[in-house]
């Protein structure tokens, strides 16, 4: 890993605006607005795993689309490698996408039941241009293809042919295929069996070792996340609300959000039992976020200002950045809430 970002994301918003129910635009008709990711800024070095971390629905998943431009940004900057991903035309994203790949969640819903296996991990060589010949092409996918731990004669089954974690290991293939140097993990193991999960991992850390990856990978697991990072970054309701190292956050978290996550997983409760902090209620929908600070509506220590006003980010140690009006007391008042 160096310091060198490979991946820098300046203010990145993506709201979606149509009509609840019809989705088109009608006269006479307010439009809605899905405020799904909100002013991220975040980086990533070059051979690092920045793992992402929040609840179903805070806008994980469409931040790592915005970042590739599977979904076009509202507005923002997303710097490749000196590039900047959010100008380019469609000849030059496509070339781009070469290089930045994404491994989906559901490896059920992401493979085409159609297509062999050699037709989808093959794909990205077609499009890309990468093999000269079908004989370099289908060689080409046979290697990758036991690269990810399956047989290269198993080349010309169909999808459901397999299990849940051979189909992943199908879609990590098509995400390689191109040598890509930065990978959208996007809960990658969330929809395996515990056992495979493991694997699943392991397989992952050995890729991205032998190739030199780059991650950026989003989990609603914070074991997971804790296992497999270098940084870590918390999102809520569309936003980063605390970032660093992994163990300057996991084991010292400084919001209240990060700290309820913790909470909820007795292994990993690095701030002890004493300052557990409940989540109550449901993430508040990104149709109507609340005012000031997004988790005001769930927040133990929320008073006046958080009802209100915006905290920034700011430092509270080396890389570890927090967004709280509360940062300087909420160690000894979450003890106090709590004991
Ligand atoms: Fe809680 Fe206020 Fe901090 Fe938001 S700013 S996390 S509501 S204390």
């Amino acid at each position: 890993m160096t310091d060198a970002p490979l991946l820098q994301v300046t203010g990145l918003t993506k709201h979606y605006t149509g009509h609840r129910r019809l989705g088109q635009r009608i006269a006479g008709v307010p439009q809605t607005v899905v405020r799904a990711v909100s002013d991220v800024s975040l980086s990533v070095r070059h051979g690092e795993i920045l793992g992402l971390i929040g609840e179903s629905g805070c806008g994980k998943s469409t931040l790592g689309r915005a970042i590739l431009r599977l979904h076009e940004p509202t507005s923002g900057k997303v710097i490749f490698d000196g590039t900047d991903v959010t100008a380019l035309d469609a000849d030059r994203l496509k070339a781009m996408r070469r290089r930045m790949q994404i491994i989906f969640q559901d490896p059920y819903a992401s493979l085409n039941p159609r297509r062999t296996v050699a037709e989808i991990v093959g794909l990205p060589l077609r499009l890309h241009g990468l093999a000269k010949t079908e004989d370099e092409l289908r060689a080409k996918v046979a290697a990758m293809v036991e690269k990810v731990g399956l047989k290269s004669n198993q080349l010309d089954r169909y999808p459901h042919q397999f299990s849940g974690g051979q189909r992943q290991r199908i879609g990590i293939a098509r995400a390689l295929i191109s040598n890509p140097e930065f990978i959208v993990c996007d809960e990658p193991v969330s929809a395996l069996d515990v056992s495979i999960q493991a694997q699943i991992i392991e397989l992952l850390q050995e890729l991205k070792a032998e190739l030199g990856l780059t991650y950026l990978f989003i989990s609603h697991d914070i074991s997971v996340i804790g296992y497999l990072s270098d940084r870590v970054a918390v999102m809520y309701l569309g936003e980063i609300v605390e970032m660093g190292p992994v163990d300057a956050v996991l084991s010292r978290p400084r919001h209240p959000y990060t700290q309820s996550l913790m909470s909820a997983v007795p292994e990993v409760d690095a701030v002890g039992h004493k300052t557990r902090v409940r989540l109550s209620g449901d993430l508040p929908s990104p149709l109507n976020p609340p005012a000031g600070c997004k988790f005001h509506t769930r927040c133990p220590l929320a008073t006046d200002i958080c009802r209100s006003k915006a905290p920034v980010a700011e430092t509270v140690g080396d890389g570890h950045v927090s967004a709280c009006h509360r940062l300087a007391e909420n160690l000894s008042l979450l003890e106090g809430a709590t004991a």
